[in-house]
């Protein structure tokens, strides 16, 4: 088996890569493993015109790539590898991936939060062409335009509500009658003069694949069972994340949908003690503010504490 890693970090988002950048400019020589969405969410996002020092913005990718290329110029290594379990206790922790087991005296988790989708191909071919996930960071290109908005929680009335400000119209679909949304944001959704909601709604396809653009939706009543279409130029998810954490539910807290429950930003626990040297940063942790300037924070503060942590217990 290799050396002992002073420390390995899980996912390669803007949470990971800014503890990459931290760590390698402290000469910790991070390994960065990419996971199965290599550059987290952004590298599904289109023009990023909120994070600081872009005036003109900056494509998600482009945006990722940067940044690993600053943390690899510090010696942050990288490698394609999917974390199949992982053992926490005393030594070092080890990561059984699938490129093989590796050991390491910290590890730094930003796995990231996944978007959830309907799952259709046609879904699917138009993320990026007027499908989104992230009404904050695209919304803002549906100016004058007509949406949709799928879901009946508070993220889908958050997001209708939003995109409010920059269409003309929002439909919000959702696939029952009750809503799961609080009462105070679906109150507000209703009064919006913008926003109609179809309730018993379903998407069959979303239409427009062949021009990469998104031109409309063929809807269902479920109820009913009537078929219909209707006219958008953009359609924004709104159905919830889903944390990357499956591999963690039984060795670190985790909260009751999952996000691993942290302590002082960035600390993780085991039935509330301190897990030693496993530090968790970005939307794994944060199902509240979920934006790429906040994931890197965190990520500077899961770096530090590491470089505390290696400090503390002797290089
Ligand atoms: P959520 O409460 O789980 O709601 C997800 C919604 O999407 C549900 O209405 C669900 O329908 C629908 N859905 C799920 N899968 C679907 C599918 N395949 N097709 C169609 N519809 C689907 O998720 P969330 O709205 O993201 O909220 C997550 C948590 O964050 C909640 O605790 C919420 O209160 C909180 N939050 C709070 C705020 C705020 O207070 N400002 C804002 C956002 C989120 P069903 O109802 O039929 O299951």
């Amino acid at each position: 088996m290799a050396e002992t890693r002073e420390t390995v970090i899980l996912g390669s988002g803007c949470a990971g890569l800014t503890a990459a950048l931290y760590t390698a400019r402290a000469g910790l020589k991070p390994l960065v493993l990419e996971g199965h969405e290599p550059g987290g969410q952004l590298s599904i996002t289109t023009l990023v015109e909120n994070f600081p020092g872009w005036p003109e913005g900056i494509h998600g990718p482009e945006l990722i790539e940067k940044m690993k290329e600053q943390a690899a110029r510090f010696g942050a290594a990288y490698e394609h590898a999917l974390l199949n379990s992982v053992e926490l206790g005393a030594g070092p922790i080890k990561l059984h991936t699938s490129n093989g087991e590796i050991e390491t005296r910290t590890l730094i988790i930003a796995s990231g939060a996944s978007a959830r989708w309907l799952g259709l191909p046609s879904e699917q071919a138009l993320i990026g062409h007027g499908v989104s996930s992230c009404a904050t960071c695209d919304g803002f290109f549906f100016r004058g335009k007509e949406i949709a908005v799928i879901g009946g929680g508070d993220s889908a009335m958050e997001e209708a509500m939003f995109l409010s400000r920059f269409a003309t119209k929002v439909t919000l679909l959702h696939r029952r009658d009750a809503f799961r949304a609080s009462k105070i944001m679906l109150d507000r959704a209703k009064a919006n003069p913008k926003i109609e909601m179809r309730t018993n709604t379903v998407v069959d396809e979303v239409l427009g694949v062949e021009d990469k653009e998104v031109k409309g939706l063929r809807l269902r009543n479920v109820a009913t069972g009537e078929k219909s279409e209707l006219k958008i130029d953009g359609l924004f998810l709104g159905i919830g994340h889903e944390p990357n954490t499956k591999m963690f539910a039984d060795k670190i807290d985790l909260d009751d949908e999952g996000y691993i429950r942290t302590t002082n930003n960035v600390f993780t626990t085991w039935k509330d003690a301190i897990v030693p040297g496993v530090f968790a940063c970005g939307d794994v942790q944060d199902r509240r503010y979920r934006q790429a300037v906040t994931a890197a924070g965190s990520g500077c503060m899961a770096a530090l504490e590491v470089e505390k942590y290696l400090d503390e217990h002797g290089q």
